[in-house]
Order: C-alpha cells, then structure tokens, then sequence
C-alpha cells in the first residue's frame, strides 16, 4: 500500500513517519524550499539564526513529547522556571510565578505574587479577572465544551470588569493571534486548566537552537531512512476525484500522482482550493470554509549588549508584540553576544498592509517604553518574518467546524492542527494528536487493527479530582448557612410585630 502526505509541516513529517511505521510507503510533497512548516527556522545572509516564529512547549503536550522520545530528540527541549514575565511601562516588571504547591494554592501564590507589582490595572480587577479561568476546574467537561458559544471577554464581563482582561490579553493574543473578544471561552478556558492546573505544569519549554533545528532533520532522516521520499518546492495543485474516491493529484511541475491514500495535511485556506467543485456538496468539506487566517508576523531583533537577564517568556499588554523572549538568556549557548528579541506580533490584521520598517519603528518605540534602559541605536539588526505565519482564528462556535481526521472520501484523511482534536485550538500538540489519529484510522480501516497512538493528558494534581464536588460542598454549605440566617432573621422580625 502507498500514500502520498501533502505538505511537509510537523503534522505532515508526523504523519509520514507513522505510516511508514505501519509499513506504508510513503511520498511527501512539499511546496516550500524547506521542511517543517510554520515550525521551521534557518539562516539569513549573515549566518544569523531565524525563526519562523517563537515557539513555546508546555507540559501537557504529552503526543508530542511521546514523538520526540520515539525520534530521541526529547533533550532538544529546554524546560524553564515556572514563571511569566509581565513587563510594563516605565520598566516595571511583574512576575506570575507559580512554586511547587498543592493546587489550587500554586495559582493562588502565583497571583499574589503577580499582584505585588502589576500597575496597569487596580488589583481587585486581576483577581476578579481570574475567577473565569478558575471557573473551567469547577465545570464538567460537556459545560466548558458549550462555552465555545461565546467569546472569553463574554465570560470575563459575567463577572468582573471588562478591563480585567488586560492581564490575559497578551496570553490570549500570543495562543491565539485573536483578541479576547473574538476567541472561544472554551478554547481558552482548556488552556488555562491543562497550564495552570499545577505548579508542574505552568512552565515553558524552549526549542534548544532553531525550531526546525531541533526536529526536522531528524524526521528526514527516519523518513528516507526507511525508504520514504520526500520531494520540496513540488506544490500538490489539484486533487481529483471519482466515485468518491481520490484517484489522484496534480502537481505543479505537471505531473499526475496516483496512490492507495492520500493524506492533506495542507492548512484550510489551501485545501479548500485544491480540492474539485463537486467537494462542497459535502458539508465536510463546506466546513473548510468557516476557517479565517489569524495573522501573525515575527520580528527578530539583535541588541549590540545584553538589555535583559531574563530567560523565560515576556508578556506586554497595548503593544504590537504581546509573547516574547530575550533568547540571549533562553540559550546563551547560541545566543552569546549582546541580546536577541524574539517577538510574536499579533493580532496582526491591522500590521500586516504596513512596511516592515514603520513595523519596526511601532515595536522599537514601544519596547523603548517598557524598559528605559534600551535605546534605539544599540540594535544591531532586525528581521520581520511575513511568510509560513498566522493560525486559524478560534472564534466562538469553530470547534464544531473542525474536521475530524477521515474524511467521507473513502481514501482520504485530513491532518494538521486545525482539524478536530482534544488538545488545543491548534499549536504543536494539535499538530503531532492529528497525525497520529490519521495513522490510528488507516490502520482501522485498511489493516483491520486496532492501535493507541494518542495519549491523554491528565492533571497529575489530586486536588483538581476532587475540586469540583469540594466546591459544590461548600457552595451547598455557604448556601444553607445563609439560608438559617434569613430564616433566623425573618423569624425573629417576625416575632417583634405580633
Ligand atoms: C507566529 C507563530 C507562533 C507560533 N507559536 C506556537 C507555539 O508557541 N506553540 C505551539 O504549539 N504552536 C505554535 N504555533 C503553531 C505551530 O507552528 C503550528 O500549529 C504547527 O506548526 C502546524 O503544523 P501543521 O503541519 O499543521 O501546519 P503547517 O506547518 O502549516 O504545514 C503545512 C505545510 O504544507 C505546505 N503546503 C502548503 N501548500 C501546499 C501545497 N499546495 N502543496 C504542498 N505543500 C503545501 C506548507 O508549506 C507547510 O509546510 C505558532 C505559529 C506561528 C505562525
């Protein structure tokens, strides 16, 4: 049996290697110069590293450490403290940090020591702010699931103040690329209980070097290793089909490819337009067109001298970047003069029709803001990155237009992170669940087999089992102790006017 995987991102190289293992044949076909997607990196004119973006690991993206170790690339990640910095104007620093406490006393502590020194909003607005995020430990799973119905700033206006939000906003636009208003509560509210369940599990993992640096050489190797091919700058153009079936696809150098499947793991954007007209009599595939690009774009910047000595995440607030970091202090191996931000900037609808320089200018100005003790002329050299950017937007209501992973075309499956899964709305982990739910269906349905590749993440913290019928308990007790008051009270006003 032989496959053909459209692109060669992390969920098309995923998904080729599991097919391989299942003792596929197997031809990847790649439109770009390079492998690894919008997960890739590679060097400029200069030598400099570049990232496609900043990318960031969390603990619970359990299938796709499962897939370094199986590569035995898991040591390529660098795991940091357990803490977020929030840099403000004027060079105020403040630093959610979580230590190793039993939850829900981690997140509490975290907080706290937010609060110290977090100016941009009175403080009782961050607390109240986060009681919607505490919320989705206290729901079942089918209750968050509905809250995709509407937006996180919906849910955060249920109970506090709308300005509450500043301090998730640059979380929110660094996850999602979407301001709080136009993102699903429920993909955030999963999120939230996978990173903040535990003072484990609320940290970052670097990619050690480039962030194709560190996986796709790898998946080449294992790939042609065992017969796979792999062809790049070799666009799939059309998909054509018959009988409900696809017979084959074209590509841009002319040729005609016939195989037993065929896997697209192309983002919905391109897909929609390769695959023939008669498609979209099929609601599937009339779903692709629900999805929106939220875009993105990446500046690198090099300081002639260390500005920073931080070596986790940044997050700012009303600034053109929200997500970065000072890879300078992450890798200081790599990064050995003076320092290197690595900025996400997004949303970026209303960046993305500028000149990269007035991009520059907005960002250098703003960053001269948050930390006085940087000036202009101490860069050295920036870069934008326009291409592989953006995701999908997770609007409210997207998760039930996310394809599920087989397709009503008999020999045809969808990979890649904005198809359905349990994970995430997209990132990495969605990516790796993706493809191994494409290997786990080819092997139902053509080997007549059952095999787990996913795995479930589950918070390892006891208090988070039990969190919910605690809470309930004393909700019912706070309840019938209010309720005795009044009773008590009425009772004995009552007394008094007879
Ligand atoms: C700025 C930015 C920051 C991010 N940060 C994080 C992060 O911190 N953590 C995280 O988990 N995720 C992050 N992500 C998301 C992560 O990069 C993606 O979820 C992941 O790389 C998606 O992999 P994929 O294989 O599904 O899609 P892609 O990587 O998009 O792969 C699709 C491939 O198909 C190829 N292709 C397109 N058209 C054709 C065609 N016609 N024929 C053949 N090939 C084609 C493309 O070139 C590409 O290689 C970030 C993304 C961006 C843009």
């Amino acid at each position: 049996m032989n496959a053909v995987v459209m692109g060669g991102g992390m969920s098309g190289l995923a998904a080729a290697i599991n097919l391989l293992d299942l003792g596929i044949e197997v031809s990847v076909f790649e439109s770009d110069s390079i492998l690894g997607g919008r997960a890739s990196s590679w060097h400029d004119e200069d030598g400099d590293l570049i990232d496609n973006a900043l990318h960031v690991f969390f603990p619970y993206y359990v299938n796709l450490l499962n897939f370094f170790e199986k590569l035995g690339i898991e040591n390529n990640i660098i795991w940091k403290n357990t803490e977020f910095y929030y840099a403000q104007a004027g060079g105020n620093l403040a630093i959610l940090k979580f230590k190793k406490l039993p939850a829900p006393l981690h997140a509490i502590y975290a907080f706290s020591h937010l609060l110290k020194d977090y100016r941009d909003i009175p403080r009782w607005k961050v607390i109240a702010a986060a009681l919607p995020l505490g919320l989705g430990f206290l729901l079942s799973e089918e209750k968050v699931k509905r809250l995709d119905n509407i937006s996180m700033a919906t849910l955060v206006y249920k109970f506090a103040p709308l300005e509450g939000l500043k301090v998730m906003e640059p979380g929110i636009n660094g996850l999602t690329f979407t301001p709080s208003y136009a993102v699903s509560a429920k993909v955030m509210l999963n999120w939230g209980m996978k990173v903040m369940g535990s003072a484990s599990t609320a940290r970052v993992g670097f990619a050690n070097g480039g962030m194709g640096e560190i996986w796709v050489d790898r998946c080449r190797e294992y790939i042609e290793s065992r017969g796979g091919k792999i062809f790049l700058e070799t666009p799939v153009e059309s998909i054509e089909v018959e009988s409900g079936k696809v017979k084959a696809i074209r590509l841009g150098n002319g040729n005609r490819v016939e195989a037993d499947l065929y896997i697209s793991t192309l983002p919905p954007f391109l897909l929609r337009r390769i695959l023939p007209k008669e498609s979209f009599n099929l609601e599937y595939f009339r779903d692709l067109f629900y999805f929106e690009h939220a875009p993105s774009l990446s500046l690198q910047i090099w300081f002639d001298r260390k500005v920073t000595d931080v070596d986790v995440t940044f997050f700012s607030t009303d600034c053109v970047f929200n997500t970065y970091a000072d890879l300078s202090n992450v890798l200081p191996h790599i990064f050995k003069e003076g320092s290197m931000f690595e900025m996400v900037l997004s949303p970026a609808d209303h960046l993305i029709g500028l000149p990269d320089k007035l991009i520059f200018d907005l960002a250098i100005g703003q960053i001269e803001n948050i930390f006085p003790l940087i000036k202009r002329d101490m860069v050295r050299k920036w870069k934008l990155v326009r291409e592989r950017q953006g995701v999908y937007r997770p609007f409210p209501g997207m998760e039930s237009h996310r394809p599920f992973q087989r397709s009503p075309y008999e020999n045809l499956y969808l990979a890649g992170d904005y198809t359905r899964t349990e994970v995430s709305s997209g990132g990495m982990e969605a990516a790796i669940w993706s493809a191994n739910k494409v290997a786990e269906l080819v092997a139902e349905d053509y080997m007549g087999k059952a095999i787990n590749l996913n795995v479930e993440f589950m918070q390892a913290e006891p208090f988070m089992k039990v969190a919910r019928p605690v809470t309930f308990a004393v909700m019912i007790a706070l309840a019938l102790k209010a309720g005795r008051f009044f009773w008590r009270f009425l009772t004995r006003t009552g007394g008094k006017k007879t």
